[in-house]
Formats: structure tokens, C-alpha cells, sequence
């Protein structure tokens, strides 16, 4: 066999074995994804419960300045009421004291019912931060395992990378380049001749071509399928 067909087939060997790696490397993409997205819906869910009560209690805040600035209000409505001696402006003066305190008992009223939804929020929140715990608890050994087998592969990546270009420098340059081009569109750039024919495609090779290719250990282009051909 020619010197040159030994070195691509032990290159094209590690090139299959660098692509199986990546290809288990790129199966760990979609598991890491998977828990990122279970782990996701628990995080929204404590963002929505936590944004909930946030926006209860900013009404709360508000109701309250509310509820102060009526009360002020009807303490000077009160202190009017003394100095008024006019029966008609006494009568506008009590229907004014009165609508302040119905607004005031309106809003300690819905303040009241608040108090109660918000302990109920404040329950969603702590319900939904320790679903957010437990599923990172459940996915750290996850995690962990998809972490040491990358680990695993990379290391495996870089020693085959490494092993690949020591054996790339003994092959021929152009039938390097050929090869590595031949390797970019599709997996295997290296066939045998079966019989009279491309060991890939079946296309017939003419049997003079067949006969240099005996004679001298050359490699060729497959017409058919554009792959390398060597005498099997
Ligand atoms: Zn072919």
C-alpha cells in the first residue's frame, strides 16, 4: 500500500473519532436545556408572585396616603363645624363631614380586605420560592453529571485533535488539502476500490485508471461521487 493511503486512513479513522466526539458533546446541549427550562418556569413563577404582591402593596401605600389626607381633611371639616352658626352652611358643612367619612370607612374597608389577598400572596410567594429550591435541589446531581461528562468529552476532543494533527504532517500537502475538502461536505473522504468500482457509489472506473492505481499506489477522485479512491 502506498505510504500516503496508510497516513489518510489513519487520519480519516481520526477524523470519524473527532466527530463522534463533538457529535456527544452536542447531545449535552439539549439536556442542559431542558433543565434550564424547567428551572425557568419556577423562576417566572416566583417573578409573577413576588410582582403580584409588589403591585398590591403600591396600592396598599397609596390607599393609605389616601385614608391620611381624609382624615386631615375631616379634622378641619370638625374644627368648621364649631365656628359655623348659619344653619345653611352647618348643613353643608355635616354633608361635607359626612362624604369624607364614608370615603375614609370605603377605603380602611377595601385596606382591610387587602390585608387578607396580600397574606394570601405572600403564601403564593413563599410557595413558588420553594418550588424554585426544590428544583434546583433536584437538578444539581443533573447538572453535575452533564458537567463531568463534558469535562470527559473536551478532554477526548483535544488529545484526538492533537493525535490528528501530528499524523496530518506526514500526509502530502495537496492531497491534504483535497482530502480536508473532500471531508468538509460529507463524512468520509477515503474509499476502496471494490472490484472494478467506487467502494462509495459504484460508479465503474476504467480499467486503465485501475491499472496506474495498481501499478502505482496512486489515489484518485471517484467521477461519480467526488470521493478518493484507493486500490482496495
Ligand atoms: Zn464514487
Amino acid at each position: 500500500m502506498h505510504p500516503n493511503i496508510e497516513e489518510l486512513l489513519a487520519l480519516q479513522s481520526d477524523d470519524n473519532r473527532i466527530s463522534d466526539i463533538e457529535k456527544k458533546i452536542a447531545a449535552l446541549a439539549p439536556r442542559l436545556k431542558e433543565l434550564d427550562s424547567v428551572r425557568q418556569k419556577a423562576a417566572d413563577a416566583v417573578q409573577r408572585s413576588e410582582s403580584t404582591i409588589e403591585s398590591e402593596q403600591q396600592r396598599q401605600r397609596d390607599i393609605s396616603a389616601r385614608v391620611e389626607l381624609h382624615k386631615k381633611q375631616q379634622e378641619r371639616n370638625l374644627a368648621q363645624l364649631d365656628s359655623i352658626k348659619k344653619m345653611k352652611e352647618a348643613t353643608a358643612a355635616m354633608s361635607q363631614v359626612e362624604t369624607t367619612r364614608r370615603l375614609v370607612a370605603e377605603d380602611e374597608s377595601e385596606l382591610a380586605a387587602m390585608g387578607r389577598r396580600t397574606e394570601t400572596m405572600r403564601a403564593d410567594v413563599e410557595r413558588a420560592r420553594a418550588a424554585l429550591t426544590a428544583a434546583e435541589e433536584e437538578q444539581a446531581s443533573a447538572r453535575e453529571e452533564i458537567a463531568s461528562e463534558q469535562g470527559t468529552l473536551e478532554a477526548e476532543l483535544k488529545e484526538a485533535r492533537g493525535e490528528r494533527t501530528g499524523k496530518a504532517a506526514n500526509v502530502d500537502r495537496s492531497l491534504l488539502g483535497k482530502y480536508d475538502r473532500i471531508r468538509s461536505r460529507r463524512d468520509n473522504a477515503l474509499y476502496p476500490l471494490r472490484g472494478p468500482s467506487c467502494g462509495n457509489c459504484d460508479t465503474a472506473i476504467p480499467l486503465q485508471r485501475r491499472n496506474v492505481m495498481a501499478a502505482d499506489g496512486t489515489i484518485e477522485v471517484c467521477e461519480g461521487c467526488g470521493v478518493l479512491l484507493y486500490p482496495g
